[in-house]
């Protein structure tokens, strides 16, 4: 009897999450022969057997949980159109007697840099059961979930390159380990209570409380007694307090130093869905094996969730460790906020806990599995009723998934210096860093330094070549590299991460960033010409008295404006109890008062001008506040503007805003206004310029597209009038994304 066989290669998300157990198993139960094994490029699966089993295997293969893409290798003298499967199973002369799993290519050591997984649904049911062996136990994992990249000291990923070569397999956890049709068949991380890691309370004064079960009951009592205690989990330290208990919130925004800024709560999907509206979508996000925080809509105003909740929206994640899910059973609701001091790196050790979290923690719940790689929570956010997201912070979870980039050499781009992630490229791929954060905080700095000796060693390269911002103050700038500009890499981002080809229109809008003609820029409009990056057209300059401390005494932004178009009559009425004289005088004398296109500062100016904000105690609070306000309809207006010597001029737009103050309109109409301006400003360019230009094909980057009022209205817009609009959907729209754009402008 003849045999068949076929060969077929799986893309996706398929390395380290169970996906060779799965087709090994698979494979038996067709009685199919051959093996799957890893390799740089995908899954590869070479399967021999009766022509109906290979058929029935494939169809089961599709409709498999896992998230990938099939492709099907064709015989070369078959003819190109037929893509029927048929073609693709071919005659086999000699097949394999059983089936087997193949090592990795040795070559090809990145055929497996997994992610963290959150705690499979699997492992959750043997978590809570009385029975199992590992019944409560806070470190259960299986070759589908688990710790991956936040345990790896270095590759190839195997059980003796991570932390868990601290601990020896039990007898029973090795033959688990051992046996192919195992669930925890190779999962490098297994154990149990008997051979794993253990849990360890300490008080403020290190003082070792209690261990094991006994250190899980009494966190939770100090939990439900309204302490706050710093958590070990995967990527780092969380700070967590019950998210009922008002006082404990309160104390932890006190001890934090953290009056307003949003706290990001961990709880279950059921109690998620009655504290905010989830979508299918964000349903989708939140039980993902990344576990991101998903922003969410608050749908109710329980008491004190309020406290968290900011501008209507809280951020909102599921437990992803098992001793996550062991705290929420106890605790439905609890905050759950990065283990650091503001801006610096999360701790990862006990040292770095105790040390930096001595005066906020009261209480330190612990364990003895190391952490080799800090990576915060990610976060995402979704587009109003669309699969589409945004991601904000772009690490545990996501990292190290790499991104297509056409660089066969190996590369480094050092990122901006505002929540930096960096990257280097091998063979074609291109690893973004996890978040590192502000490169002005040491701690940070030294984190970046030693992330990317990692990063390097993982990859086995030593990039040849390297790129950083131009700005010559950035700590990410190195005389030595190549220098690139801020914003042609914020569009350049996008352009590489939809493969966008021809020429693009981009929009750039963010904070500020060091622009071409060495002046602060923000508010730009770019031309890629299909080779180069030119500005074409931005918002009109003004002044920035004090600099860099206008994003956060945004009132400055104001009165910057006001003055420049002789509205100085309003500047005392709006902001007598601030030292306006002073900064008009700075402008006046052209005194550290360096000019900028910022639009975001411009959101600061106006968050300020309606006074829902006049001061930010975090970054972009004002225009996030402005954001809340605003609803966009055809009925609220807008105010005018002109294009003057491709010059965005915003002169009647203040005007507007301050004829609005006199006649009372509120806050929120003005918002709305000032939102549907924005919107208008960027239609009215992409109509001038795409005609000059002769393209259609817009791009939309910079931190000010995080807002989704503007970003939504902006999409929907351009795509009726024809437009092809793109927008950074796999790295952040911030200057986290700045890496990816800074890799493209290199080709
Ligand atoms: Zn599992
Ligand atoms: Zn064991
Ligand atoms: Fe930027």
């Amino acid at each position: 009897m003849t045999n068949k066989k076929i060969k077929i290669i799986a893309n996706g998300v398929v390395q380290g999450v169970g996906f060779r157990p799965f087709v090994f198993n698979l494979a038996k139960k067709y009685s199919l022969g051959g093996f799957v094994r890893n390799t740089g490029f995908g899954v590869e699966i070479v399967v021999n057997g009766k022509k109906e089993s290979i058929e029935q295997f494939i169809s089961v293969l599709k409709k498999s949980k896992f998230d990938m893409s099939l492709s099907f290798w064709r015989h070369p003298e078959r003819s190109e159109e037929s893509k029927s499967l048929n073609d693709r199973i071919l005659r086999c002369t000699q097949n394999d007697k059983g089936f087997r799993i193949l090592p990795s290519k040795k070559t090809e050591i990145l055929s497996e840099f997994p992610s963290d997984l959150a705690v499979c649904p699997k492992c959750q049911t043997e978590l809570f059961s009385e029975n199992n062996r590992r019944y409560k136990y806070p470190f259960i994992n299986c070759t589908a979930c688990g710790p991956r990249f936040s345990i790896i000291k270095k590759l190839p990923y195997d059980r003796k390159n991570t932390s868990m070569r601290e601990f020896k397999m039990c007898p029973e956890c090795q033959k688990e380990y051992d046996n192919p049709s195992d669930r925890r068949f190779h999962a490098q991380p297994n154990a149990c209570p008997v051979c794993g890691p253990k849990l360890s309370l300490f008080d403020k004064n290190r003082k070792l409380v209690s261990q094991h079960g006994k250190a899980l009951e009494a966190a939770v009592k100090l939990l439900k007694n309204g302490k706050i205690l710093a958590v070990k989990g995967i990527g780092g330290y969380h700070l967590m307090c019950d998210a009922a208990n008002k006082k404990a919130v309160e104390l932890l925004r006190k001890r934090k130093h953290r009056p307003t800024k949003p706290f990001a709560v961990m709880t279950n999907l059921k109690t998620a869905k009655n504290l905010c509206r989830v979508n299918k979508y964000e349903e989708k996000a939140l039980l993902s094996p990344a576990a991101p925080i998903v922003i969410l809509k608050n749908s109710t105003f329980h008491f004190p969730l309020f406290t968290l909740s900011f501008n209507n929206t809280l951020g909102v994640m599921l437990p992803y460790a098992p001793l996550h899910h062991l705290l929420i059973k106890e605790i439905p609701v609890l905050v759950a906020t990065s283990g650091n001091k503001s801006d610096e790196p999360i701790a990862i050790n006990e040292k770095e806990a105790f040390n930096n979290l001595k005066d906020i923690a009261d209480y330190f719940l612990t364990h003895n599995r190391e952490i080799e790689n800090r990576s915060d929570d990610s976060i995402v956010r979704f587009l109003p009723n669309s699969n589409k997201k945004i991601i904000i912070r772009r690490s545990r979870g996501y990292v190290p998934q790499a991104l297509d980039i056409d660089i066969k050499t190996s590369v480094f781009a050092a990122g901006g210096d505002l929540k930096n992630n960096f990257c280097i490229t091998r063979n074609g791929k291109a690893y973004l860093s996890q978040y590192i954060g502000d490169l002005a905080e040491k701690s940070n700095l030294d984190f970046y330094v030693e992330s990317i000796k990692k990063m390097k060693s993982f990859l086995e390269v030593n990039p040849r070549m390297a790129v950083c911002d131009a700005h010559p103050g950035y700590y990410s700038f190195n005389a030595k590299y190549k220098k690139l500009y801020h914003h042609y890499a914020h569009i350049a981002s996008v352009i590489a991460e939809h493969k966008l080809k021809g020429k693009v229109l981009g929009f750039a809008f963010d904070g500020t960033g060091y622009g071409a003609d060495s002046s602060s820029w923000g508010g730009e409009i770019i031309l890629f010409d299909g080779k180069e990056f030119s500005k074409v057209a931005g918002l009109e300059q003004f002044n920035l008295p004090g600099g860099e401390i206008c994003s956060k005494e945004i009132w400055r932004n104001a009165v910057s404006l006001l003055h420049k178009y002789n509205f100085d009559s309003y500047i005392p009425k709006l902001f007598g109890i601030y030292p306006w004289k002073t900064i008009v005088k700075m402008i006046d004398n052209n005194l550290n008062s360096p000019t900028t296109s910022s639009a975001g500062r411009l959101f600061d100016a106006v968050a300020a001008l309606t006074g829902v904000k006049i001061e930010a105690l975090f970054e972009a609070e004002g225009a996030m506040a402005l954001e809340a306000l605003a609803k966009i309809s055809a009925k609220t207006g807008k105010y005018k503007f002109e294009f003057k010597d491709n010059k965005i001029i915003l002169e009647d737009l203040i005007k507007g805003i301050v004829k609005d103050l006199d006649k009372k309109v509120t806050p929120a109409v003005i918002s709305s206004k000032f939102h549907n301006t924005m919107v208008e400003i960027i239609i009215e360019a992409a109509k001038i310029y795409s005609k000059k230009y002769k393209t259609k094909t817009i791009a939309l980057s910079g931190g000010v597209f995080q807002n989704m009022v503007l970003l939504e209205n902006t999409v929907n817009k351009l795509k009726n009038k024809g437009f092809k609009v793109f927008f950074n959907e796999k790295v952040p729209a911030n200057d986290g994304g700045i890496a990816l754009g800074q890799l493209f402008m290199l080709k």
